[in-house]
């Protein structure tokens, strides 16, 4: 922690940044904080409760954090592959952002309480399962020591495979019931640090595309819509699904496109942002599947 700290401080100290954005405790578990002095760089923690992604502060519709000048952002390995996804995108450039790499052993999957959870296979967030980037990459200073690997979670695709079991009609029903409790609230999408376009598809009335009323029709034209845009950009971060204040599962559809995206294009989300993703890049031997 006082590696954290001192690090923050010094940034701040010599203005080589004019914020710091991390992690402080709450009465709930971690929140985000944004620190402009040093004196502020006390209250930085990192431990198992720091599960929000705060890539989302760079994501360029936050205009309000730009303007609190240049930024560091103390980034797990997880939300390094976010700035990488924004990085890759042109949405944000390298040396607009300092990044403070915290070594990781998992985070919980919530809700957290005033002090650190241990880390268990009930409470261990499912992100975390198999992760292999616990030491970020691609950051300009790497602080901690290394962390023992979180505890074997139950893993996304066995739940993906348990869905993919079944038949259509009842994957169909599980969807069904499942996005009947949306209320188009957008939360997943606010939380996302890859959803950045100025103004959403939902938003758009001449014409609308997706119906913004909670009802079958709209909800599965909003979810078929989000997945899509995100499929081969989304890391896994989980803050979508963190978000939702009705619970839907949307963790299984992001690992769900996931899995389409490596098996049509071998593609799994990089952290390296030189690494092209095939939303963005076209060749000849590209699969035709989907216009057939
Ligand atoms: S996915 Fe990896 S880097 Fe991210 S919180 Fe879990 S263990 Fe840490
Ligand atoms: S879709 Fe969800 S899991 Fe994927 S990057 Fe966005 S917030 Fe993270
Ligand atoms: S956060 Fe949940 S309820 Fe809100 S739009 Fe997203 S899926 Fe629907």
């Amino acid at each position: 922690m006082s590696e954290l700290r001192d690090t923050a401080r010094r940034l701040l100290d010599e203005g080589a940044v004019q914020v710091v954005i991390g992690w402080e405790a709450g009465r709930r578990g971690a929140r985000p904080v944004f620190v402009t002095d040093a004196a502020g760089c006390d209250r930085l923690i990192f431990d198992a409760r720091c599960v929000h992604d705060l890539a989302v502060f760079l994501n360029p519709r936050r205009s309000q954090v730009a303007a609190l000048g240049r930024a560091a952002v103390v980034v797990k390995g997880c939300d390094a592959k976010a700035v990488a996804g924004l990085l890759r995108e042109a949405q944000l450039t390298r040396d607009q952002v300092v990044l403070i790499g915290v070594r990781c052993g998992g985070v919980a999957a919530g809700p957290e309480g005033p002090e650190p959870p241990a880390l268990t296979a009930d409470t261990a967030a499912a992100r975390c399962h198999g992760c292999d980037v616990r030491e970020p990459a691609g950051v300009d200073l790497l602080v901690g020591e290394p962390r023992p690997e979180p505890p074997v979670t139950a893993s996304l695709d066995e739940r993906v495979a348990a869905l993919d079991a079944l038949s259509p009609a009842d994957r169909l029903a599980f969807w069904t019931a499942e996005l009947s409790r949306c209320t188009q609230c957008y939360a997943c999408r606010q939380a996302c640090p890859l959803c950045y376009c100025e103004r959403c598809v939902v938003e758009k009335t001449e014409p609308q595309w997706i119906e913004t009323s909670s009802h079958a029709r709209g909800n599965f034209a909003w979810h078929l819509t989000r997945a899509q845009h995100l499929a081969g950009r989304c890391v896994g971060c989980g803050e979508c699904e963190r978000a939702c204040p009705v619970g839907i599962p949307l963790g299984l559809i992001n690992r769900k496109l996931q899995q389409v995206v490596y098996e049509l294009y071998g593609y799994t989300v990089s952290d390296d942002p030189t690494v092209p993703a095939p939303i963005g890049a076209y060749a000849v031997d590209d699969t035709q599947e989907f216009i057939r």
